[in-house]
């Protein structure tokens, strides 16, 4: 049990899926080394199987106070293996030769980009960041026969521990948002480490530092002026994905609005692009009334009202995103 939680939370209405977060992270943390494949933070688009293909459907996470059974994914069906390019050929040999891969792809990080779901002219489509979520109920640790993963007193933060880790591969069936991979090269499995040598530092996780979008807050869930206790418990507009998985997940997300949709005539009908169904799926029943809430103060602020939840998520400070105590008590 940790003292405090670190906790993050993401705004899909501003993700403008750039993959700046997942550059950030893959440079800084899994660019070599048996990683190449892997993704501890990626952006998927959705409807769609995501990245590892499928994972929603893969098991996982708990059923009551037992383990459910998970399926491992598989290294080019799901992830993809990453692909080599002719480069000699387009860069240096005669003619025109368009830059490409060298071998058939099955799948990969980001391979849906942008594909929707509706019919025209009501399609829709909305990014979706995902990352390890630190859970507080972590199914990955619980299987993990070597308690080789562990979860940081101080900050809530699920590591696994190099030196104990034999490679088995529980841990990678069991975490329901398949956010453990294992690395071939090292026989280890390795995960999202929530930056924490950036975050003993007082400095944010390199995906929320580097988000173009200002969509990603960081604070303890302790901290009630800090952006995630306000989100989640305050105004509840930030809520857990898949909640029912049952890990207790600590990155939340504030659910995307949508336009409305067009009937025969050409006219909009009221009704929001993305089904309430499929995000209640995602986000569970508290959606309806976050969404609710989310409208509601964004009239205001159209009004010319004062709506401190807007404020709030507008940041209109960068550093006002992030609240990590330092050691010497300064908020950066
Ligand atoms: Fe473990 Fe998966 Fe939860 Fe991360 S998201 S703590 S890997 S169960
Ligand atoms: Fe979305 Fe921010 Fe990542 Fe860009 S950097 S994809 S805006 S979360």
């Amino acid at each position: 049990m940790s003292t405090r939680q670190l906790a993050m939370v993401i705004d899909l209405n501003k993700c403008i899926g750039c993959q700046t977060c997942t550059l950030a992270c893959k440079s800084q943390w899994t660019d070599r080394g048996g990683r190449e494949f892997m993704y501890w933070n990626h952006v998927e688009t959705k409807p769609g199987k995501g990245y590892p293909r499928d994972w929603e459907a893969a098991g996982g996470g708990w059923e009551g106070d037992s383990l459910k059974p998970g399926k491992l994914p598989r290294l080019a069906e799901d992830y993809g293996v990453p692909a080599d390019f002719n480069y000699e050929a387009a860069l240096f040999e005669p003619g025109d030769q368009p830059l490409r891969p060298l071998d058939a792809m099955q799948w990969g990080p980001n391979w849906e980009e942008d594909q929707g779901a509706g019919e025209f002219p009501n399609g829709y489509f909305f990014y979706l960041p995902r990352l390890c979520n630190h859970c507080t109920k972590p199914a990955c640790l619980a299987a993990c026969p070597r308690q080789a993963i562990y979860k940081r007193e101080q900050d809530g933060i699920v590591l696994i521990d190099q030196e104990r880790c034999r490679g088995y591969r529980y841990c990678v069936a069991a975490c329901p948002y398949k956010k453990i991979y294992f690395n071939p090269l090292a026989g280890k499995s390795e995960k999202c480490i929530f930056c924490y040598p950036r975050v003993e530092k007082g400095i944010p996780q390199a995906c929320a530092y580097q988000c173009v979008g200002r969509a990603r807050h960081v604070s303890y869930l302790d901290d009630i002026e800090g952006a995630a206790h306000q989100l989640v418990n305050v105004w509840k507009v930030a809520l857990p994905l898949h909640a029912e998985y049952g890990t207790q997940p600590n990155v939340y997300y504030v659910p995307p609005l949508s336009p409305p949709t067009f009937d025969a005539d050409g006219k909009p009908t009221g009704q929001p692009r993305i089904p309430d169904d499929y995000l209640q799926q995602l986000f569970g029943p508290g959606v309806e009334s976050a969404l609710a809430t989310l409208q509601q103060e964004i009239d205001k602020k159209t009004r010319g009202e004062s709506s401190p939840l807007m404020d709030l998520l507008i940041a209109y400070r960068h550093g006002d995103m992030f609240r990590l105590s330092r050691p010497d008590g300064v908020t950066p």
